[in-house]
């Protein structure tokens, strides 16, 4: 398990303890529990991504699709502020709020102060984590059939 395990170093220190990580689980076969804050660092060394809020698992997909098709507002707002090369993009917009503190966590879904989705089911009841694809799962309520209409599962 790795934990935050490059945030301390500079970049240059990140690249190369990042390769050298690569470099063990190719050589290993090894697998790792890559916890980080930086997305960057994610997409450069996981094969599967899962995304926490307070906590709570709110997607799982493969590393390509979080980064292509993210499906949960709160990863699309992650997403959104992160650095990129292309200098025409000129949106990046910051998660609205305060994050809240995980020991009093906001009723129903807890990203529903800072959702710009949010509805008034969603300050009520916990979306379930419903699988969208092979291998992509999400906690969102914009997701759930319409009544009567073949769904997703939970
Ligand atoms: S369940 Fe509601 S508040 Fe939560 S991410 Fe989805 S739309 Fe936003």
């Amino acid at each position: 398990m790795c934990d935050e395990a490059v945030a301390a170093l500079d970049v240059s220190i990140q690249a190369q303890v990042l390769n050298l990580f690569l470099a063990l689980r190719r050589n290993f076969e090894l697998t790792y529990l890559f916890i980080s804050h930086n997305l960057g660092v994610v997409g450069h060394v996981s094969d599967r991504v899962v995304i926490m809020y307070l906590g709570r698992v709110v997607e799982v997909a493969p590393t390509d699709t979080i980064f292509t098709r993210p499906n949960h507002p709160y990863t699309q707002a992650l997403l959104s502020e992160l650095p990129t090369l292309d200098t025409k993009r000129r949106d990046y917009q910051p998660i609205q709020g305060e994050l809240p503190s995980p020991l009093r966590p906001p009723s129903g879904c807890a990203f529903h102060p800072r959702c710009p989705h949010a509805m008034p089911r969603c300050q009520a009841e916990l979306p379930a984590l419903r699988t969208l694809a092979t291998g992509h799962l999400s906690a969102c309520h914009l997701n759930d059939p319409a009544p009567g209409a073949p769904g997703i599962t939970a």
